[in-house]
């Protein structure tokens, strides 16, 4: 049987680029379908735009922090439009330069929905397309519960483009996008909440932390209304919107944000007409290799909810185009050790366990924690602190966990996580040097632990 490409991928945001990319150098056929954007959603409504909207919104603490080293600024001004034409230019670049990268691997690139026909078929624009294998790599979509009022909020999708700033904003939800977005918006200056149905947000987080983001938003001036949920929504006439929660308050606000998960994009996809079975959760099956439940089928990213972040659906795409093209050099994802960030203002950065994920896992552990000023707010006002912590296996002296709230957590954690991939143990960080002055230095330099 022949067939029109080796490998065709559906989706052309980070896992569909990177295996469609890698697939065509080791030699296959391959094409690309994207319905949307090139880049997918960590370039368009994702990592890229959000980490621009928090640079943003940063400059209204570096402003105030710059009078403490002798600055002496006028009155400072910010306008919304100016930063979304900005950011809009420079991901129109990056679409740029996905486009150049798929067509100079050797990609072939279809723009237009793409939808299965049979195991081996995909109809694009009334043609269609056979492969031998075909890759499912459609990302997700943001979730907004239903209830009464709920069109009128709106997700991560709609907030990049939003024409002004709204004034007063309530974000729902308590994960990663809740409190990058209370972050952005607070920070620009509009008089923020954050609802989160239970105790605290970040669930899953290291408990230390996510008390430490509590404190830290708290002291900035967001409002966090935990232990609240919203019952239903109601447009006034004014156009602003009231939201009544379900204890009975009414809040008021201009813009209701939810972030309140994200479901796996299969619209119109045709699954119906392969053998592509679903998970309890609606993500698409895979094996440890990627593979539906259709032996020419494999899925990757965001779609197989696993772990929702782009350097993941990176190495997942990757191993897929190795595996199928490359064997020889296949090496299976290490779920274990993922280190990530939260751009809130603090950021926070995490790789290994929690202290909570240490414990319930057998491990007896020791901790070692500190919190201090960060040197450069010694001149100013500003009484944000770091906080920094090791979850140390007190059998084995493994590092298991490095969790950091504070400036430049995500560039930190970056480089603590290699040293736990190769295994460091706390005895490595003691003997390591630090860089002097450093607010990182001090992770090497934790002696006492404060529990164990
Ligand atoms: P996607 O990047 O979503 O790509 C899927 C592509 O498939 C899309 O372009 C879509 O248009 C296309 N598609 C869907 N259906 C079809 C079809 N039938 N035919 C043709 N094309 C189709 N991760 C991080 O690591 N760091 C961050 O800072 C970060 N910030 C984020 C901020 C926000 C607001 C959001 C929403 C996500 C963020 N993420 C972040 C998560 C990250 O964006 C995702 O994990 C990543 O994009 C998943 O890649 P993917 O390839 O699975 O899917
Ligand atoms: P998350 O899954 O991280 O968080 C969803 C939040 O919404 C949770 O707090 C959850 O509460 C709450 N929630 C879920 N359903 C409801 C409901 N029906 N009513 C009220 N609250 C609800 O999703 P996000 O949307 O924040 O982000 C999606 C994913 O994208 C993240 O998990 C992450 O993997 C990725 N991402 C990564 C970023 C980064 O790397 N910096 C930035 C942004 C996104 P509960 O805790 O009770 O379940």
């Amino acid at each position: 049987m022949t067939y029109d490409f080796d490998l065709f991928v559906i989706g052309a945001g980070s896992g569909g680029v990177r295996a469609a990319r890698f697939a065509a150098g080791y030699g296959a056929r391959v094409a690309v379908a994207e319905s949307r954007y090139l880049g997918g959603t960590c370039v368009n409504v994702g990592c890229v735009p959000k980490k621009l909207l928090v640079y943003g919104a940063h400059f209204a603490e570096d402003f105030e922090q710059a009078q403490g080293f002798g600055w002496s600024l006028g009155e400072a001004g910010f306008d919304w439009p100016t930063l979304i034409a900005n950011k809009n230019r420079e991901i129109e670049r990056l679409n740029g330069v996905y486009r150049n990268l798929l067509v100079n691997s050797g990609v072939t690139l279809l723009e237009g929905h793409a939808r299965l026909l049979d195991e081996h078929s995909v109809e694009l624009d009334g043609q269609r397309y056979s492969a031998k294998h075909i890759l499912i790599a459609t990302g997700g979509w943001p979730f907004i519960p239903d209830f009464p009022g709920s069109e009128h909020a709106i997700t991560s999708n709609e907030a990049f483009f939003l024409k002004q700033l709204p004034k007063r904003v309530l974000v729902v939800g308590g994960g990663y996008i809740a409190v990058e977005f209370a972050s952005i918006f607070h920070g620009l200056g509009a008089e923020t909440s954050l609802l989160y149905r239970r105790e605290l947000f970040l669930r899953g987080f290291d408990g230390a932390v996510r008390q430490h983001l509590r404190e830290e938003l708290t002291k900035r001036g967001v409002d966090l209304q935990f232990n609240s949920d919203i019952e239903r929504i109601d447009k006034q006439a004014d156009g602003s919107l009231q939201a009544t929660l379900q204890d009975g308050r009414v809040m008021h606000a201009d813009c209701i944000f939810y972030a309140t998960g994200r479901r796996p994009m299969l619209d119109n996809l045709g699954l119906e007409n392969t053998s592509v079975e679903l998970d309890d959760d609606g993500s698409i099956r895979v094996d440890e290799h990627y593979r539906t439940t259709s032996p020419s089928i494999l899925a990757i990213g965001d779609v197989i909810g696993r772990v929702q972040l782009t350097p993941v659906a990176l190495a997942e795409g990757m191993a897929v185009a190795r595996q199928l093209f490359k064997p020889e050099e296949y090496r299976a994802v290490d779920y274990q050790t993922i280190p990530t960030a939260v751009f809130s203002l603090p950021n926070i950065g995490t790789v290994g366990l929690s202290e909570e994920q240490a414990k319930s896992a057998g491990h007896s552990v020791e901790v070692y924690e500190s919190r201090f000023r960060p040197m450069k707010l010694t001149l100013t006002e500003c009484q944000e602190r770091t906080l920094m912590k090791l979850v140390v296996d007190a059998d084995s002296d493994r590092v298991l966990g490095c969790h950091l709230v504070g400036p430049d957590a995500g560039e930190i954690i970056q480089g603590l996580a290699v040293a736990l991939k190769a295994g460091a143990t706390k005895q490595t960080f003691d003997d390591t040097i630090g860089v002097h002055p450093t607010a990182a230095e001090e992770f090497v330099t934790m002696r006492t632990p404060v529990a164990s």
